[in-house]
């Protein structure tokens, strides 16, 4: 039993939250900011930042 990576197999995935400087970009380029930041919440590995 590996990681959930389909890239490395060694770690595994984390849903990136939503972070201060993404909250900061939504702000300052509402609404297409706010966009972004929905964007900005991708699948991403803890070992080779492999997103999905
Ligand atoms: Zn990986």
């Amino acid at each position: 039993m590996g990681g959930g990576c389909p890239k490395c197999h060694v770690g595994s995935i984390h849903t990136s939250h939503i972070t201060f400087c993404g909250i900061l970009w939504a702000i300052l380029l509402f609404p297409i900011g706010l966009l972004c930041l929905l964007c900005c919440t991708t699948k991403r590995c803890t070992n080779c930042s492999y997103t999905d």
